[in-house]
């Protein structure tokens, strides 16, 4: 099939690279040149595992990838344009449409001069009602034509997680198409015809409401296992990890997502979560579970806050920036609101981080130093806080204890054996270990 993908970020690129791996013909579209530039170039923008390759194969060798910022050229060229530009938060929480507005009214005037059938699918996360309330009258209105007899309109919300983009995508636990007509959620499940998994078709606002609730279930099973883990610590005698090991293998509960820690980061949870209770508000629904979802997350930050203790004069090695492994992704991330704290306590923050410091230096600039290995990171630090479990930084207590100067490490990632830590005399704290 021949397809366009309006918006070149995790989602729009990664998607797009793997449309194409699959045999179609695809088109991305930006209006961020440099980000086009490099991708004809088959240089990746963003780090995601798996996507320099396919950008060699694709945009090099099979030609069936390429970038551009005319859309009106791209969207003429194909039959199907997914929507997976960005959307926000505004300052209330409430979702920012601003970026699904403009590339759908650009859409929409394409539409107007294009005579064959074209299927437009929103791919971005939005708000329950957003396809049909928002951008059908814009395409409509901007085309002149009618959806589902002159156009198709689609939502196919992307399930996909940064870091393992590709083998998400590729092999996903199933594909939900919300259909606004049947027309064009064939030629969708034809598309997806390849993939190893259920092809779910629903209406928009369920395919919408799904891809909250994933983000909300994901969500809330960090903040439940964060909150038993605070109460492990608290009472003594029992450590988190075995008791998540026990839950883990309980078939209705399943162990993914079920490590305590320093909490969830990242470009989703947060703004999704906020949408969604922002949606429920206005529609008169309590929203007390929402509300504690991303209280006990806020909660988790402070409390390793509050465990590193008093940093004035000290310096402080943060060992991980990125809001978790294998990304170059800061959005969100847990360092971000840790080091703030640090600085303003007046401590001097040393970073590592194997691949995302240059987005750090966006937020942090020379206000910390940084390092990508670890062992620089840690030398002479008075207190050492591990906020990313990269593999890379899976090292042994006693290196900590021969690189510090001090002797005190918190653990936000439960990534050190607490018992060895002790006994190489390290002054050790770990969330949720209550030993
Ligand atoms: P992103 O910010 O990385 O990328 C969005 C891109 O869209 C940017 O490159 C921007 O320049 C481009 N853009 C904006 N307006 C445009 C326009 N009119 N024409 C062409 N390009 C335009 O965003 P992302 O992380 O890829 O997320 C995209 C959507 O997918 C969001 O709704 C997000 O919530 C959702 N999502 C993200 C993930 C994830 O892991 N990042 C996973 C699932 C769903």
């Amino acid at each position: 099939m021949d397809i366009s993908m309006v918006g070149c970020g995790y989602v729009g690129l990664v998607t797009g690279a793997c449309f194409a791996e699959m045999g179609n013909s695809v088109v991305c579209i930006d209006t961020d040149k440099t980000k086009v530039d490099m991708i004809n170039r088959a240089k990746a923008p963003i780090h995601e595992q798996g996507l320099p390759r396919l950008l060699r194969r694709h945009v090099l060798m099979s030609k069936r990838l390429r970038a551009t910022t005319d859309l009106r050229e791209a969207v003429m060229a194909t039959d199907m344009t997914f929507i997976c530009v960005g959307t926000p938060e505004n300052k209330d929480g409430s979702i920012d449409l601003k970026y699904i507005k403009q590339a759908t009214q650009q859409i929409g005037e394409v539409l107007k001069d294009k005579t064959s059938f074209h299927t437009v699918i929103v791919k971005s996360t939005v708000v329950p009602s957003t396809t049909d309330l928002v951008v059908k009258p814009i395409l409509e209105t901007a085309s002149g034509k009618t959806a589902g007899k002159d156009f198709g309109l689609a939502n196919n919300p992307e399930l996909l997680r940064e870091s393992v983009a590709i083998s998400d995508f590729m092999k996903p636990d199933r594909v939900v198409i919300g259909i606004y007509d049947e027309l064009s959620g064939k030629l969708i499940e034809q598309l997806y015809e390849k993939l190893p998994a259920p092809k779910v078709i629903v209406n928009l606002r369920e395919a919408e409401m799904t891809k909250y609730g994933n983000n909300f279930f994901s969500a809330n099973k960090i903040s439940s296992i964060n909150q038993l883990a605070n109460v492990c610590e608290q009472l003594g005698g029992a450590d988190i990890n075995n008791v998540a090991r026990c839950l883990g293998m309980d078939a209705r509960i399943g162990n993914n997502f079920l490590f305590a820690g320093v909490g969830w980061g990242g470009s989703c949870f947060e703004k999704d979560l906020r949408a969604i209770t922002n949606q429920a508000k206005s529609l008169n629904i309590p929203v007390d579970l929402f509300e504690a979802v991303r209280a006990i997350n806020i909660f988790q930050r402070n409390h390793v806050i509050d465990k590193i203790g008093d940093v004035k004069g000290k310096t402080i090695a943060v060992v991980g920036l990125a809001f978790k492994p294998n990304t170059d992704d800061m959005r969100h991330a847990p360092s971000i609101t840790i080091i703030e704290a640090m600085l303003k306590k007046g401590a001097k923050v040393k970073a590592c981080d194997p691949i995302a410091i240059k987005n750090a230096k966006k937020i942090f600039g020379d206000r910390i130093s940084y390092s990508t290995d670890i062992e620089t990171c840690i030398k002479n630090a008075d207190i050492s806080v591990i906020l990313t479990e990269w593999d890379e930084y899976h090292i042994e207590p006693k290196v900590y204890k021969k690189l510090m100067r001090g002797k005190k490490v918190v653990d936000g990632r439960r990534i050190l054996n607490p018992i060895q830590a002790k006994k190489v005399g390290l002054d050790y704290y770990g969330v949720g270990y209550g030993k």
